[in-house]
């Protein structure tokens, strides 16, 4: 029954509204009832010195005449009350009950009553809530006061009204209290159900598209539109299965891709050897074919170590190996690799630094590799007699590397993809051989490095990518050991 959280959390507001509630009541209920009791209290004192003043206004006697009785009669008729009057011989002398019957007589006191009677006798009035049991019975407000007749103490006057009575009466209010207790018991308790329900309706979504989740079902989503924590959750919760989805995706074309990439090499070698095994091929013929072969040998090789370098750069251990470095060397270094390339195709290559070096602080390794990445994109889509130009611009706390051509570009709607893996512009263009992972590994370690990257292109106009890489610290001692 306790199983879920909206359960305990309903049973808990129950209890401590429940709790609460009925505390509130008896607080009421106890402050009403002994402010009715001190009410009525005061309303008995008033109307002792009442009774003494009308007997102050002409002498009576205690068991005389009529208007004697009237006074004390009316007095106890409109207040509820039953009045004893004793004499100074601690005996009752006549009893007015609330009704106003009048009985006479003359019984000695208990022990009890003459003793309150005694302190009556030395002139105090007393008013308690009293039980004495063998006088009245139950508990009673009791007001006692000397009775003065003449001037004279005649006796003790003693009016009391049963606490049943105030009780009686207080009832009905007390009903009225308890009613309205359960009538915002009931509707507290009937929205904390609404609202438990609707949380438990909303969290039992996110359990149930988590599940689909856990089953391999990515497009699932949870759609809550509360702004309250639980609409957070399901945002987050989106997100994750947003990402999960797209990573799922990348792993499927991914596949898709290595194995087109593959199997267009393996295809045509397999043809050649085939061809050169069944004497298709002449023996003449044969060594320009096995070149062939060997050359896409080479490109699978290299389509392999890409693969392979990003894997490494995508898992969690890659460690770079940050060092201080002079980047105008390793710059100058990467367009030296080319140098066939570049003479061949004519290329005339603008070098913007001097010979002062740029420290900077980063992987020489990987940064040498996107220099290469990018220089070998710049001479391979540059035609003959083009430019390509490499400047090095520092400021505060980077150096931004500029490796600009004069080639082919890049279409405007294509630049956002290039940094994707296997993403080359028009596939067509098959004289540009290429896997399409150069700029993916590129982007990768400037990313790894914490860097940015960005390409500007123009079609037909040229290409620039900027890469920025952070200045060597201001330690000079280490600055002095390069
Ligand atoms: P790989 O580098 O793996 O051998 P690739 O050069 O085709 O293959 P990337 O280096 O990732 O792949 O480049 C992606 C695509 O971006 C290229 O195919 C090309 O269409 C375009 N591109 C990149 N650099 C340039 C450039 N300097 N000029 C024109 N197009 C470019
Ligand atoms: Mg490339």
């Amino acid at each position: 029954m306790f199983k879920s959280i909206f359960a305990r959390f309903f049973t808990v507001y129950f209890v401590t509204t429940t709790l609460i509630l009925l505390l509130l009541t008896t607080l009421i209920s106890e402050t009403l009832r002994s402010n009715d009791m001190n009410e009525k209290m005061s309303e008995l004192k008033s109307v002792v010195a009442d009774i003494n003043l009308a007997f102050e206004q002409d002498s009576y006697s205690i068991t005389g005449e009529a208007a004697y009785y009237d006074i004390i009669k009316e007095a106890a008729e409109k207040n509820d009350a039953v009045i004893w009057l004793s004499d100074t011989s601690m005996n009752i002398r006549t009893i007015v009950d609330g009704s106003g019957n009048i009985t006479i007589t003359n019984t000695p006191m208990n022990s009890e009553l003459a003793s309150i009677a005694q302190q009556v006798g030395q002139g105090n009035t007393i008013s308690a809530v009293s039980t004495l049991e063998n006088v009245f019975g139950t508990s009673v407000i009791l007001v006692a006061a000397p009775l003065i007749i003449e001037n004279k103490y005649a006796g003790a006057i003693f009016m009391y009204s049963e606490l049943r009575e105030l009780d009686k009466s207080l009832s009905a209010v007390f009903s009225q209290i308890f009613n309205c207790v359960l009538f915002s018991l009931a509707i507290s308790i009937f929205v904390a159900f609404i609202f438990s329900r609707y949380f438990s309706r909303d969290i039992r979504k996110i359990t149930t598209s988590a599940n689909r989740l856990s089953g391999g079902d990515f497009s699932t989503r949870v759609y809550i539109k509360s702004q309250t924590e639980i609409g957070n959750l399901a945002d987050t919760f989106n997100n994750m299965a947003g990402e999960l989805e797209r990573q799922e995706k990348l792993k499927t074309t991914f596949v898709a891709d290595v194995s087109h990439e593959l199997r267009t090499p393996m295809t045509s070698i397999q043809g050649f050897v085939q061809g050169i095994i069944d004497g298709a091929i002449s023996k003449d013929d044969q060594e320009t074919y096995l070149k062939t072969v060997l050359s896409e040998i080479k490109r699978l090789n290299s389509l392999i170590a890409d693969l392979l370098e990003m894997s490494r750069l995508d898992s969690p251990e890659l460690k770079l190996n940050i060092e201080h470095f002079d980047i105008n060397e390793l710059l100058r270094r990467s367009i030296i690799n080319f140098e066939q390339a570049i003479e061949s195709k004519k290329i005339n290559v603008e070098i913007g630094f001097g010979d002062k070096p740029n420290m900077v602080l980063a992987d020489p390794d990987k940064i040498a590799q996107v220099a290469t990445n990018i220089i070998d994109n710049a001479v391979k889509f540059t035609p003959k007699g083009g430019k390509i130009s490499i400047n090095v611009k520092r400021s505060a706390d980077k150096t931004n590397v500029i490796i600009s051509d004069t080639g082919i570009g890049i279409p405007e709607n294509e630049l956002p993809f290039i940094f994707e893996r296997f993403y080359k512009v028009d596939k067509a263009r098959a004289e540009y051989k290429g896997t399409g992972l150069g700029l993916a590994i590129v982007k990768r370690i400037i990313e790894q490095h914490g860097e940015k990257i960005s390409v500007d292109s123009k079609e037909g106009k040229g290409t620039k990518f900027t890469f920025t890489l952070p200045n060597k610290t201001t330690n000079k001692n280490v600055f002095a050991s390069h």
